[in-house]
This record gives C-alpha cells, structure tokens and sequence, in this order.
C-alpha cells in the first residue's frame, strides 16, 4: 500500500512527528524495530503500581517542546529528585564529601571554579545554538576539549576534576573528548548562570512515569504502528520512496521521516539522498552508557542526610533518586567497558556495593534491581548524542535539517540528545513535511 509518509522509529521523535502528521490529515505508517514504541524511553511496572524509568527520565523547564506535548496529552509534571531535600555526595577512591566544595579542592580551588564557569558561560553566550558554525572561531572550538580550554585557562587540576565527575555523571562522554564548541552550544540552547543548570535541564518528571508520554502516544496511533518491523534499506525518489524490512517486505510512501538514533541509521542502506547528507548523519555518534535502577522499600539515603545525589569515580558515574524510593544510576562511556568485562552474574551485587558505599548497607537489599545495558543495545547503539572534537565542524550544518521528501528527526538531531531534542525534532519535521504538502 502506498502512504503519504512513512516515519521510521516510533521512538518520542517518530510518534511526536506521527501524531503531528495523522492530526494534519496524512496517512501515516510507523515502521518500529521492537515490540514496543518508546525506544530509549522505558519502564517498568511492579506489583505495588510503582513505575521504574530503565531510560529516559527527567526534562527541565527550559524544555518547552516537551512540556507542551505533556500538557497536550493531559500528563502532569512534578518536581525531580532536584527538589529532595539533602546534599549532593561526591565520591572518590581517596574519600567522599556532601555539599560544595568536594574534597579534593584545596585553597583557591572554588575561586578558580566560579571564574571558569563564569568565562563558560559567557563564551556560551556568543554562540548559536541553531547555528554555531557562524561563530567566527568555530573550528577553534571545535578542535579543543573542554579540559583542554580548562587547562589552557590555567584550571588546577582540582577544577578539571570536578568539570570532569560532573560530566562523567551525566554520561555524555569525558570533557577530555567532548568539544569546547559542542558543550557551549549546549549551554547557549539554555541559557543559565552555570555551566549545566540542573533545574533548568533536569528539574522536572512525568508523574505518570517518563515513558508514559510513549505510551499514550503510542497507543492513540496504534492502527499506524506496525511493530517487530525493522527497517533495512531505503531508496527516497520524488513521489515514490520505497522501504525494505528486514523480512524483504517493501512499502512505499511519498515522503519518509526518519527518526532512527545514528548508530542503527548506519546499517540502513539509503540511496536517493545527497552524498553530503549521508556523511554528515554517519558521522555523528552516541555516548555508550547504561542505566542501572535499584528498588527499595524507603529512600534510605535521607538517613545520612543525602539527597541521593550522587557523582562517582567508580563504575558508577552517578546516582540520583527517581522518587518512590528508586536510585537511578548511570555507567558512563568510559566505565561501560568495565560494566561489560565484569561477569553478568556478579554485574548487579557490584554496583548494589558501590550503591551501599555512598549510603549505607540497605542498598544491598532491594525489592528489585534492572541494569539496562543501552550502549550494546541494537536498536540504540548509545545513550545520548556525543560531539568529541571536530565533530560539530565534521557534521556540520545539515544536521537538523532535512532534503525532502527524507525529512530527519530524533534527539541526536538536536544539541545534546535528550527527550525535548526528540519532541522538538519530531514535531519540526512533521510540520515541514506538512507545509510542502
Ligand atoms: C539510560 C538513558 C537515560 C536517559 N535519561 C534522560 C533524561 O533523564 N532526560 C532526557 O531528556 N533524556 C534522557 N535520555 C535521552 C532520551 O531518552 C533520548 O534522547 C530520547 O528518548 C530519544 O528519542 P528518539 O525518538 O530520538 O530515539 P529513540 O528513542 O532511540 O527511538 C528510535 C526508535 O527507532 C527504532 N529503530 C532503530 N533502528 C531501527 C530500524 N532499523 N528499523 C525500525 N526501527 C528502528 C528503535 O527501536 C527506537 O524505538 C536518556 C537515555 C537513556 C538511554
């Protein structure tokens, strides 16, 4: 059968862009990979009706596409773990601190912090978040690390360190590998007075559960997905643009969105569309990390006064509480290795000990614990979108954008990854598609 547009993915992009197109009149077909549309959004319902984010969890206020679609579909936002009372725990094989500063800064340390964070943002500010390839040092930026430019500022090593467990928290990838022109591009798409404002980015959840969103979605469109159907080829014509699934089946369409995270997109052999575009998508790469989420019956933490929050130098890069008393956790790129060399049977009690070290023995008794290894995954090969240096100049400025009739879509399309880089990409290229008919 022949359809106006085919979106491949019913991840938040492609069901954000699917529900855009149906509501415009389209005749729509969702072609998705796994038995169940949310992709890098997931959870899991237990017996007592808590809901357990094993994928993407919280969204910030500055995260308008986002928050709208939620009101759109009548689901109620609450604060995050932002709002739990308590101090932040830092911790490093030579000790542990709550609170600022962490325990390794020695005199002048947060003096230098504050005057960096301070030259970061405002640097920041002279980019486009839209287009940070105008920047008249762009491919200066962009050649840097972000703990090369600390270095060069002078930055003890003491700032570095606590630059660097903050982003190894966040599991987008080392500063020693991530563009200074990337992470200011991140910075400038929400502006704040810190380099990462965590109630701007991070202050806020879904109350019905993250993947709630996916699921209402998912189920308005259902007579438009089709499930267990993943893509492998894709040849995109004027008027005609034909699908192959993996089983040989061919559809056609008039126009496809492709809402695909870049490493599956690869496997997909496209033809039709222009050599510049090709590279630049195959060029951009994600962050492996996994997700680990542990159960309990109290948040226990707030026993020792901590909020939860956690920044480690083990194979856990970070801890925070997803509320019902649940700890998510992240294993950043550069520990993932570690994660996978370690026996899966010992995976789980490992990361419950290093849990236990931040806030005491209850974490080695939880009701249940999930480890969501997303950076081997095959349909997410990654975790969020990562920039190490010269990859924005690499990617350049096709990214975002589309060459009908193949509109692109997806979180890797946007800044930093993330829901409202899905949502806001989705329904950006489910209007364009809508507005050349
Ligand atoms: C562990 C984890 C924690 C995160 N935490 C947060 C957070 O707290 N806040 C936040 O904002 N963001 C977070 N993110 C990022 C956020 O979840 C993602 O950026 C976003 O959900 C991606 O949406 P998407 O639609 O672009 O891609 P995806 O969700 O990856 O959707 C793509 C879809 O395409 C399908 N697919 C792949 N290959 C094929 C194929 N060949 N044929 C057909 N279908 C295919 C996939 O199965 C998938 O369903 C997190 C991500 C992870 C993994």
């Amino acid at each position: 059968m022949h359809h106006d547009v085919i979106v491949l993915g019913a991840g938040l992009a492609g069901l954000a862009a699917a529900r855009d197109l149906v509501a415009g009149g389209a005749d729509v077909l969702v072609l998705e990979a796994r038995d169940r549309v949310g992709g890098r959004v997931e959870q899991v319902c237990l017996p007592d009706r808590r809901k357990v984010q094993v994928g993407g969890e919280v969204v910030g206020r500055a995260h308008t596409a986002y928050l709208g679609l939620a009101e759109e579909l009548g689901l109620k936002l609450v604060p995050s773990y932002v709002a739990e009372p308590g101090d932040i725990t830092r911790s490093t094989p030579d000790g542990d601190s709550t609170g600022d500063p962490p325990h390794w800064f020695g005199p002048g340390d947060m003096t230098l912090h504050q005057k960096l964070t301070d030259e970061f943002v405002a640097m920041a500010r002279t980019v486009d978040p839209a287009d940070p390839w105008s920047h008249h040092q762009a491919a200066v930026l962009d050649r840097l690390s972000v703990n090369g430019w600390l270095r060069a500022r002078h930055a003890s090593p003491a700032v570095v360190r606590l630059w660097e467990i903050g982003q190894l928290g966040l599991a987008g990838g080392s500063y020693e590998r991530t563009s200074l022109l990337a992470a200011l591009r991140k910075s400038a798409a929400v502006p704040s007075s810190g380099h990462y404002d965590y109630d701007d980015w991070e202050g806020l959840r879904l109350e019905e559960g993250s993947a709630t969103l996916a699921e209402v979605m998912g189920r308005d469109l259902s007579p438009h997905i089709r499930l267990d159907s993943p893509v492998a080829a894709l040849d995109v014509r004027p008027g005609r643009c034909t699908v192959r699934l993996v089983d040989g089946e061919t559809v056609t369409a008039e126009a496809v969105v492709c809402a695909l995270p870049v490493g599956p997109l690869r496997s997909v052999a496209v033809t039709g569309v222009s050599d510049a575009r090709l590279a630049s998508l195959h060029r951009q790469r994600n962050a492996t990390a996994a997700k680990f989420a542990a159960v309990y019956d109290e948040p226990f933490w707030r026993k020792r006064h901590r909020n939860g929050l956690s920044e480690c130098e083990g194979v856990l890069g970070s801890t925070w509480p997803q509320g019902g008393a649940v700890l998510s956790a992240l294993i950043p790129p550069e520990r993932y290795g570690v994660l996978l060399g370690t026996p899966p049977h010992l995976r789980i009690q490992e990361l419950l000990a290093e849990v236990a070290g931040l806030f005491g023995e209850q974490a080695h008794q939880p009701r249940a614990a999930y480890l969501r290894l997303w950076g081997t995954d095959p349909w997410t090969q990654g975790y969020v979108t990562q920039w190490t240096p010269g990859d924005v100049m690499a990617v350049g400025p096709l990214h975002g954008t589309h060459e009908p009739p193949f509109y692109v879509c997806g979180s890797d399309q946007w800044v930093a990854g993330y829901m409202e880089g899905a949502v806001r990409t989705g329904r950006a290229a489910a209007g364009e598609a809508l507005r050349r008919g």
